[in-house]
């Protein structure tokens, strides 16, 4: 059995892991990397017409992005994912089409490489937790992942092997339900797993995060002062909505329309969620204290208030013009904080401004940095990666989704604590048995 990354391990985005053994070749996601003008996985071109299945674990684009190159490269065959994943794929694809034209990058696909994508969905021929035979050789079972509506890991029975792969992975989101791979479906011990290891050894619980960020938001509130907080379309923003609709009663709070659209799209997917889910979105859009954003003057009204409140707008790394325009007018308030919660490609602003901001607060020795870094998770740091360890049991395993120097210390914490047979990879990287 061979396993090559195309991408993903030992780097945060590009997601792509093939799969060999025997006669059988399958694909695990296939997603782009957003620095420079975008990065794609490193394909072996003649492989990928071979492909017996392309599996798509959910929407984000360092998973999605490069699908369609699969179909200009010859590719013919089915991605497997779920219904509600492919209905968030055109808002990925757009997305990518103005980042590219923005770095003024040629895309290396067509559109018609995106329209001859030929999705099978797995919900519907199977559910959760049961294995389904997708052809002699390839059996697939699936579980949520509570990363994102729509987002499971994979347990595949290639040719006898099993192979796990978590996709993106938490079990501590209050609005997305996880379902926990369960050891009755594992006949045999698992060959080879892949695991969301994102957060390296950040030992912390979303609990814990979310008591950080509460402080912290907290302080600003009381000074009366705005809270930014730039979050993607769809994923953390929908459930930081909520919470910080819960933690904090009495302040106004403005949220940008693609957050709302996201959020009403929630309603239509219950079976990804939570069970108390449904309630807390549909008070939170009949709540008068909240501002849907859906024009300039709504937008104006929102930075030029008086006061605290929190506004969200969807661009987690404050790469477009409007982000910048939110976080340019905001901060003209000395009281104003801007959260950053999530992943920041290196070069993007989110990461230029966090730096600056740090570097300002060691020149000032003050708290005079208004821009801060306060993780909200959606992926797996060390407590959870050793969690799903221990009911995996795999035999080998590699830790993916950071970058290397993160995931060597990650690996080397859980060797010391007795877990075998990590390893660390990187793109090109092959693990054979
Ligand atoms: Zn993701
Ligand atoms: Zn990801």
């Amino acid at each position: 059995m061979q396993a090559t990354v195309w991408g993903g391990a030992g780097e945060h985005g590009r997601s792509c892991y093939l799969i060999e053994q025997g006669r059988t070749r399958v694909l695990l996601d296939c997603g782009v990397k957003k620095e420079g003008s975008g990065e794609y996985p490193l394909f072996e071109e003649n492989v990928v017409p071979q492909l017996d299945a392309v599996f798509l674990s959910h929407a984000h684009e360092d998973h999605s992005i490069a699908i369609p190159l699969l179909y200009t490269m010859g590719y013919a065959g089915i991605v497997w994912t779920t219904r509600a994943t492919s209905e968030q794929l055109p808002s990925y694809y757009q997305a990518w089409e103005r980042f590219a034209a923005s770095t003024q990058a040629e895309l290396p696909y067509r559109d018609t490489d995106i329209s001859a994508i030929r999705f099978k969905f797995i919900e519907e021929h199977t559910p959760s937790g049961v294995w389904y035979a997708i052809q002699p050789g390839l059996s697939v079972c699936w579980g949520r992942s509570g990363h994102l509506a729509g987002s499971i890991w994979l347990l595949l029975n290639v040719e006898g092997r099993l192979v796990f792969y978590s996709g993106d992975y938490t079990a501590e989101s209050t609005l997305l339900a996880a379902d926990r791979p369960q050891p009755e479906l594992l006949e045999n011990p698992i060959d080879f797993a892949i695991i969301d290891a994102a957060y390296g050894i950040d030992p912390d619980s979303q609990q814990q995060k979310l008591e950080q960020l509460r402080l912290q938001m907290e302080e600003t509130l009381q000074q009366g002062g705005p809270v930014l907080l730039p979050v993607p379309t769809y994923g953390r923003g929908q459930e930081m909505l909520l919470w910080a609709r819960e933690q904090f009663p009495d302040i106004p709070i403005f949220v940008e329309q693609e957050i709302t659209v996201g959020l009403k799209q929630l309603l239509q997917g219950p079976e990804w969620l939570q069970l108390d889910a449904i309630e807390r979105i549909q008070a939170c859009l009949i709540d008068p204290r909240i501002v849907f954003v859906d024009s300039e003057e709504k937008r104006l009204q929102a930075v030029s208030a008086i006061g605290s409140r929190i506004v969200l707008t969807n661009d987690g790394m404050l790469q477009s013009a409007r982000g910048q325009w939110y976080y340019e007018k905001l901060v003209e308030d000395n009281a104003c904080c801007v959260i950053l919660t999530g992943h920041l490609a290196k070069g993007s602003c989110g990461h230029r401004l966090l730096m600056a901001s740090r570097e300002q607060m060691e020149i000032l020795d003050h708290d005079a940095g208004q821009v801060h870094f306060i993780r909200f998770k959606v992926h797996q740091g060390l407590p959870d990666v050793r969690a799903m360890l221990d009911v995996l049991a795999s035999k080998h395993t590699i830790l993916v989704h950071a970058g290397q120097q993160s995931t060597d210390a990650l690996c080397a914490q859980l060797a010391k604590e007795g877990y075998a047979n990590l390893h660390v990879l990187t793109a090109g990287g092959i693990w054979r048995e």
